[in-house]
């Protein structure tokens, strides 16, 4: 992407009414424009990230067995009525009647639907476990839409439900997600603490949220210092076995939210913080398939209700909760598997002949070589260019200019650490290669 042309309305003043870092970043490095109340366009910038976030909650999700479908924004009400959870669902939920007078609803949430959609087609045991998720925008009519995409009204979910025929096999199935979650989210390079939690309206009786501990978090949280250092990409439990042994190990560790703290269990070694729920998995029974008649036939003839599990992620608040956890006050500093870019090449004199040529054919290369690369190729003051390239927290700053070129070198700065060196051109594009 050249800079000259990209649609990026990054901002100089800081905006006012964005009382969080991340959210003052989000709109400074022009990624998102509200449109309404806790509403927001997605900007190219934005997009990108949020495209490289569910991209990896989708592998972690293919990688468990789940399977992905798509259903749509807009529900019938006749499905939850079923479930009885047209009127418990309050006003949160978005009501909205056709022209022929239909209720219908944008989904909050799709148990109903998915439901409806498995009893439709799998009527025998034999056809179980299953598994289905989509990635779907979701609405939400919050009382306080607030902080940016972390509390909007329409919003990115990933979202799944498993199908079992009887309760050790959806305990099974809630492992493999927990699993899945902590893959995930170690994936993108933030440390997510599966917390005990209530179950709510969703009902059940096994759950966890996934809470990012910052500042700025919601919610009041409690967990064992043991939890700072788990690392289960090392760990790396086999997923084709039971999971018990991994389950307990990663349960034992106390973790709980407020509504479910008690300090009498909590061990000496605590850590008292505030959190940001970035995912909430469930085990909930036959709370749905009972009321809407998910029924297979047993492996002995008789009829089953098949018991299920639901489990979100919070697609488009992880980005800012990445934000919340990764920042200085020049800007964002994306993890590498995140970065909407992972490379910026800067031209520090784009009216210079040699240093157009050289950028211009490093461009091409490193294209050529499928890096995601940003290439400022402005008119601009360097000053203006670097700070354009940290505030919007792209990785690596590959830095060409007039002097270097002479001798031959380039400079290569981390993000990161802001540590910068002066390197021969060839080896410095190695480096980002
Ligand atoms: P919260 O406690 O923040 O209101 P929730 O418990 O109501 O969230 P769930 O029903 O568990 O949310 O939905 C799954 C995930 O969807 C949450 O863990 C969160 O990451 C995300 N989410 C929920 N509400 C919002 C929202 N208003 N804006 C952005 N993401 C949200
Ligand atoms: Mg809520
Ligand atoms: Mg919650
Ligand atoms: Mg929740």
């Amino acid at each position: 992407m050249r800079m000259s042309s990209y649609f990026l309305p990054t901002l100089k003043e800081t905006p006012s009414e964005a009382q969080i870092v991340s959210h003052r970043l989000m709109l400074r490095a022009g990624m998102i424009r509200q449109t309404s109340a806790g509403i927001y366009a997605w900007l190219p910038l934005g997009w990108k990230v949020l495209q490289k976030v569910s991209q990896i909650v989708r592998e972690e999700q293919d990688r468990a067995g789940a399977q992905e479908l798509l259903m749509p924004t807009i529900q019938s009400a006749d499905l939850w009525k079923q479930s009885g959870r047209y009127e418990a669902y309050g006003k949160e939920m978005l009501r909205i009647t056709d022209r022929h007078d239909r209720e219908m609803l944008f989904g909050p949430t799709n148990e109903e639907m998915i439901t409806d959609i498995f009893k439709t087609f799998v009527k025998s045991y034999k056809d179980l476990p299953r598994n289905l998720y989509h990635i779907q925008w979701k609405f939400r009519d919050e009382v306080r839409p607030r902080f940016g995409v972390m509390r909007g009204r329409e919003f990115l979910m990933k979202d799944n439900y498993s199908f079992d025929l009887d309760a050790e096999g959806a305990r099974l199935s809630y492992r493999k997600m927990f699993l899945a979650y902590l893959r995930t989210f170690a994936r993108m390079g933030i440390k997510a603490i599966p917390m005990r939690a209530d179950t709510g309206p969703i009902g059940g009786d096994l759950s966890h949220e996934f809470i990012i501990l910052a500042d700025t978090g919601e919610s009041q949280v409690f967990c064992d210092k043991q939890w700072l250092d788990m690392d289960v990409l090392a760990d790396n439990p086999d997923a084709n076995g039971d999971l018990k042994d991994f389950f307990t190990k990663y349960t034992s560790i106390y973790a709980a939210t407020e509504e479910m703290h008690d300090a009498a269990k909590a061990p000496a070694d605590l850590v008292t913080a505030r959190g940001i729920e970035v995912g909430h998995i469930f085990y909930f029974g036959t709370k749905y398939s009972a009321p809407m008649g998910a029924v297979v036939t047993g492996p002995d003839g008789q009829p089953v209700t098949v018991e299920m599990g639901s489990y979100g992620i919070g697609v488009s608040r992880v980005v800012a909760a990445l934000i919340e956890a990764s920042h200085d006050d020049a800007g964002i500093i994306w993890p590498d598997q995140v970065a909407p870019y992972k490379v910026a090449l800067i031209n520090l004199k784009a009216d210079d002949e040699a240093c157009r040529t050289t950028c211009d054919g490093l461009y091409a290369r490193l294209q050529d070589a499928g890096v995601d690369v940003i290439y400022d190729d402005r008119n601009e003051r360097p000053g203006a260019k670097f700070a354009d390239m940290d505030l919007i927290g792209i990785p690596w700053q590959l830095t060409i200019g007039p002097r270097g070129l002479k001798a031959g070198t380039a400079e290569l700065k981390r993000r990161a650490t802001g540590e910068k060196l002066e390197l021969p051109l060839e080896e410095a594009l190695a480096k980002v290669m």
